[in-house]
C-alpha cells in the first residue's frame, strides 16, 4: 500500500504507539493526522487547562515527527468527515486508530468505519493503546466486566503485557495540506491555571525518568503524604497519551520493589475504571449503583466548596491547589469528594463537573468513576464510610505544611493547630471562614438519607 493514516486521539506519542506502528507497517508513507474535533468542543470538554496541555502535546508530537522526516497534519472539523477527506486526498487505503472506551469514542469509531468502507477503505482499530489491558479482555465468570477492584487486579497483574515499541526511525509523510498547529487560546476561551504543567511526550519522558529515579522506591510510604507531593504527577501525560501506560508499567516493573508494586496497583485502577466505563457508558453521568439519593440543593455550600472556603483547612487547601495548578493530589481528591457528597450531601455530578472544568488530567473514566467511588454510588465496597477531614488532615498532613502552602491566611499558624483555626483564642484567629458544617451533623444526615433509601 502506498499511503495509510495514523489518526491520533489520546495517544499523542511516538514511543510505544501501536497505531503509528500499524500505519507504518501497512504502507510506504503515513499521514500522522490529528483532527481538532468540533464535537469534543461542543460536548463542553475543551477547557483552558486541557487545551493548553493538548497544544503543548501536539507541538511536541510535530517536533518529534519532523526529526524523523515527517510532520503532524492538522485539520479542524468533524473527525470522521475530515479523516475521510484526507484519505480521499492522499489515496490512503487504511486508517489506524486506538480503540476508545467512552460512548463518544465508540460512536466516532462506528461512523468512521462506515464512512471509510463506503469509499473502499479500511479502519484498523488497535487495542491496548490507551490502557495496558483492553477493556473487556478480562471478565469474571458471571458478568461482562469487573465491578470490584481487587479480583480485577489479581487477574490484571498476571496478564502478559507486550514490551514497549520503540520510536520509529523515520516517518515518511506524503504531500498533504495541513492547518497550523492549534494554540491553547485557539482551542478554548479563558485563562489556564497559573501553575499548570506543560504537556508533551518529551516532557512526560523527562518527568517519568526523574520521578522514577527519585521517588518510585518510596512510593508505598510517601504517596499519601500531602505535603511531600511525592506522587508521579504523570496523570495528564497518561490522559493525553504523551506516555504509554504500558511503557510506564514496564519501567516500574523493571525497577521493582514495594514502591513499584504500589505504583503498579495505581496504574491498574486506571484500567479498572476504563473497563467499567466501557461496559457501562451511562456511568459517566448516572449512578453505577443507585442508592435512591435525594441530594440537597445548597448553592452557597457548593460555592464555598469550589472556592476553597469551607472552613476546613485541608479541604480548602486542596480546592485551591486544583484552581492554581489544574491538578490535585490523589488523597486530597478523595477527601474533598467525600466532603462534598457525604458531609455536605451534594450531588457527585456537580463536583465531577467542577473537577472536569479544571483538571488537566480530567477524564470521563477516571473522574466520573472515582467520584462515584467517593460518593458510594460506584464500585467502593464500603459505600457508607464518611471520611472525616480532621482525621484525614492529621494522618496525611501531620505537620500542616500542605495547608500552609495553599491557604495563605493560615500560613502563620504553627504545627497542627492549623487544621482547626476556630479553636485558637479569638485574638489570634485569622481572617478565615468558620466551619461550614458540623462534621457529626453532616455524617448523621448522610447516614439517615442512605438508611431511608
Ligand atoms: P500517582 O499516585 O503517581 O499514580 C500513578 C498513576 O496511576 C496516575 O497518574 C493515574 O493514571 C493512575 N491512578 C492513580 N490513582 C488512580 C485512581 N484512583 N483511579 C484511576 N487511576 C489512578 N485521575 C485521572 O487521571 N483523571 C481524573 O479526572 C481523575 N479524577 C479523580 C477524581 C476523584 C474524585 C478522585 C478521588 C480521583 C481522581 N483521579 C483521576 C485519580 C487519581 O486521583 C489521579 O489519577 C492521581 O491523583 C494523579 O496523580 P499522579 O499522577 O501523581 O498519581
Amino acid at each position: 500500500m502506498d499511503v495509510s493514516i495514523a489518526l491520533f486521539t489520546a495517544d499523542l506519542r511516538l514511543r510505544d504507539n501501536p497505531v503509528l506502528r500499524g500505519a507504518l507497517d501497512a504502507a510506504r508513507r503515513v499521514v500522522p493526522l490529528f483532527v481538532v474535533d468540533q464535537g469534543v468542543a461542543e460536548a463542553g470538554f475543551v477547557v483552558p487547562n486541557r487545551a493548553a496541555f493538548l497544544a503543548d502535546a501536539l507541538a511536541q508530537l510535530d517536533e518529534g515527527l519532523r526529526e524523523r522526516g515527517g510532520r503532524l497534519v492538522v485539520r479542524h472539523g468533524d473527525a470522521v468527515a475530515e479523516t475521510a477527506r484526507v484519505a480521499a486526498e492522499t489515496g490512503a487505503g487504511e486508517v489506524h486508530l486506538a480503540a476508545g472506551v467512552s460512548a463518544f469514542a465508540n460512536r466516532r469509531e462506528q461512523r468512521l468505519r462506515a464512512a471509510l468502507e463506503r469509499d473502499g477503505r479500511a479502519l484498523r482499530v488497535h487495542d491496548a493503546v490507551l490502557t495496558v489491558v483492553p477493556p473487556g479482555a478480562l471478565v469474571p465468570a458471571d458478568r461482562d466486566h469487573f465491578a470490584v477492584f481487587t479480583p480485577y487486579f489479581r487477574r490484571w497483574d498476571r496478564e502478559r503485557v507486550r514490551d514497549p515499541l520503540p520510536v520509529p526511525r523515520s516517518v515518511p509523510v506524503p504531500e498533504v495540506r495541513s492547518e497550523p498547529l492549534p494554540t491553547g487560546a485557539s482551542l478554548a476561551k479563558g485563562t489556564p491555571s497559573p501553575g499548570l504543567p506543560r504537556g508533551g511526550e518529551a516532557r512526560g519522558r523527562r518527568r517519568l525518568s526523574a520521578w522514577t529515579g527519585r521517588h518510585l522506591d518510596d512510593y508505598h510510604t510517601a504517596a499519601d503524604d500531602l505535603a511531600a507531593d511525592a506522587t508521579s504527577r504523570l496523570s495528564p501525560f497518561l490522559h493525553f497519551g504523551c506516555l504509554s501506560p504500558t511503557d510506564v508499567l514496564y519501567q516500574a516493573r523493571r525497577r521493582g520493589g514495594p514502591g513499584a508494586d504500589d505504583f503498579v496497583r495505581q496504574l491498574a485502577w486506571r484500567d479498572f475504571h476504563h473497563q467499567v466505563l466501557a461496559a457501562r457508558p451511562a456511568a459517566g453521568h448516572r449512578d453505577y449503583r443507585p442508592r435512591n439519593d435525594r441530594w440537597r440543593h445548597d448553592q452557597a455550600a457548593f460555592d464555598a466548596w469550589r472556592a476553597g472556603r469551607t472552613g476546613y483547612p485541608v479541604v480548602d487547601a486542596a480546592m485551591r491547589q486544583l484552581r492554581h495548578e489544574g491538578w490535585m493530589h490523589g488523597r486530597a481528591r478523595l477527601l474533598v469528594a467525600s466532603f462534598l457528597t457525604k458531609t455536605l450531601y451534594l450531588d457527585w455530578r456537580a463536583g465531577a463537573r467542577h473537577f472536569l472544568d479544571l483538571l488537566v488530567d480530567g477524564d470521563m473514566a477516571n473522574n466520573q468513576l472515582n467520584w462515584q467511588w467517593a460518593a458510594g454510588t460506584g464500585t467502593d465496597t464500603r459505600p457508607g464510610r464518611v471520611l472525616n477531614p480532621l482525621t484525614q488532615a492529621r494522618r496525611f498532613d501531620a505537620a500542616g505544611d500542605y495547608v500552609r502552602r495553599w491557604v495563605p491566611e493560615l500560613a502563620g499558624i504553627r504545627g497542627r493547630a492549623v487544621h482547626q483555626p476556630w479553636r485558637l483564642p479569638e485574638a489570634e484567629r485569622p481572617d478565615y471562614p468558620p466551619p461550614l458544617v458540623d462534621l457529626a451533623d453532616g455524617a448523621r444526615r448522610f447516614h439517615a438519607a442512605r438508611d431511608r433509601a
